[in-house]
């Protein structure tokens, strides 16, 4: 299998190639030349397998430059039951008639993040040994991504996390899931200032080539094509649970912010996963489901981006949103540079309404969108609470309530569990006055010794840092 780039750079590359690089060198995101398609028979067999085994058939139609054997001890040392939490390892369960939660959140960290991040963790460590080499992972979080990535790497060798974060702007829980680890690999930087400020430090550092490439930087943001590939199995592992043998589809509904998530639902389609309908759930941060009602893609600015309740989905611009786009204009390379290069870049905005190409989004694609708010979100919680003894996350309630704006009779609907309650307990506790359960190994975590320097909102300071810590 070789990858391209979405913007229609010569040069073709294999998957061990792509899994240390970020973007392409064109600036574009890097996709399969083509998608693999599975059959009836492929579902069939699939169906009986464990989630490791299935994760290993999936990622083998991509994967051609690791042997077999070692992908699949990788695969089945990544998803055992006592790092997910169950031999499923992404159970599903009916909430009511027709509408599923397929759960994702009980890895390391409580967020869906670790599907994928974990997984990535034992490929680096495996590639990277395989070269000899080192990587230093550069990040900026704002709460999940950031603890998912460092549970991913804690330990593991050749590979150093620096994570930026905003000073005093997590939750405490996320705080102290991060700054309580111990590994000496592990550098949590908390810089004095918002989020914005961490992606720009991150920016700058990797513009610097000179330092880039001395001290071998990297990054493990949602646009590698890793992770994506990672979240694929899980389409598949709630199909098969949504189905009893037979091949009726089935409907997802995500939560949705950097559209990493919802893209690997739009690769399992295309591989012929029978999906009927992939509904992107935003909240009041609406860039994707102001797409997919117009056809208008306007990202925002800083101040246009609110601050909500489900922040994980707090997002000026989706930066998956390329790798579908690129599909919706026929893989044409040269009209997506139009949108994203002229048109992004000179106005923040580009315009598909009226176009084939986007009536193709909802009927070729299956995409549809709903929207929802602060008091959507807590009146989810309450309902859910009350009709099923379940508490949900804030970003899950958005997907549920979507989820039921688009349910469609005899279709069963998929709702993905984005992160457990715990990790967002002040929304739990305006919705129900009390804080959710919190599974027994965080029990006190908020009181464990942290470990994390604090560093002015400078790119310099934060590269002498890691000078210091390289050796
Ligand atoms: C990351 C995240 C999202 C958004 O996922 P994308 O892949 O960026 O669309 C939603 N909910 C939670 C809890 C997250 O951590």
């Amino acid at each position: 299998m070789n990858y391209l780039s979405t913007r229609g750079h010569p040069d073709r590359k294999r998957f061990c190639e792509i899994l240390l690089e970020g973007l392409a060198p064109d600036g574009g995101l890097y996709l399969p030349e083509h998608y693999p398609q599975v059959d009836t028979a492929m579902l069939a067999k699939w169906r009986e397998l464990p989630y490791a085994e299935l994760a290993f058939e999936i990622l083998s139609l991509y994967i051609d430059d690791i042997p077999p054997a070692d992908l699949k001890a990788i695969c089945a040392k990544t998803y055992t039951p006592e790092i997910f939490g169950s031999e499923e390892i992404v159970p599903l369960r009916e909430l009511e008639d027709g509408v599923y939660l397929e759960a994702l959140s009980n890895g390391p960290t409580l967020a869906f993040k670790d599907m994928a991040m974990q997984l990535l963790g034992n490929l680096f460590e495996y590639e990277l040994a395989r070269r000899g080499a080192e990587l230093n992972i550069l990040g900026a979080t704002s709460g999940d991504t950031g603890s998912a990535a460092e549970y991913a790497m804690r330990g593991k060798k050749g590979v150093r996390v620096f994570m930026t974060s905003p000073d005093g702007r997590m939750s405490p829980f996320q705080q102290a899931q991060m700054f309580s680890l111990q590994d000496e690999n592990i550098h949590n930087i908390a810089v004095t200032g918002v989020f914005d400020d961490c992606q720009d430090i991150v920016k700058a550092v990797s513009n610097d080539l000179a330092f880039k490439r001395k001290y071998r930087i990297g990054t493990v943001n949602s646009i590698n094509w890793a992770r994506l590939l990672a979240q694929v199995v899980y389409y598949f592992a709630g199909y098969f649970q949504a189905t009893a043998g037979n091949d009726k589809p089935v409907s997802f509904t995500v939560p949705s912010g950097n559209f990493g998530n919802v893209c690997a639902g739009h690769v399992a389609r295309m591989m012929g996963l029978p999906i009927q309908t992939l509904v992107v759930a935003t909240n009041e941060n609406d860039v994707l489901d102001e797409f997919f009602r117009t056809g208008i893609y306007r990202v925002r600015a800083a101040a246009d981006t609110h601050e909500t309740s489900s922040p994980s989905m707090d997002i000026s611009k989706a930066s998956n949103f390329e790798r579908f786009v690129f599909d919706l204009v026929g893989r044409d390379a040269g009209k997506l540079r139009s949108l994203f290069v002229d048109d992004l870049g000179r106005e923040g905005r580009f315009d598909l309404s009226g176009t084939p190409a986007f009536a193709q989004a909802a009927e070729r694609f299956g995409f549809k969108s709903s929207r929802s708010t602060h008091a959507d979100r807590l009146a989810v919680i309450r309902d859910t609470d009350k009709r099923f003894a379940t508490l949900v996350d804030p970003h899950t309630a958005d997907g549920l309530k979507a989820a039921r704006e688009h349910l469609v009779l005899g279709v069963p609907m998929v709702v993905l569990e984005t992160a457990l309650p715990i990790k967002f307990a002040a929304t739990l506790v305006e919705a129900l006055g009390h804080e959710p359960a919190r599974p027994a190994r965080f029990e006190g975590i908020e009181a464990l010794p942290k470990r994390v320097v604090k560093l002015p909102a400078d790119a310099e300071a934060v590269k002498a840092y890691i000078a210091q810590n390289c050796d």
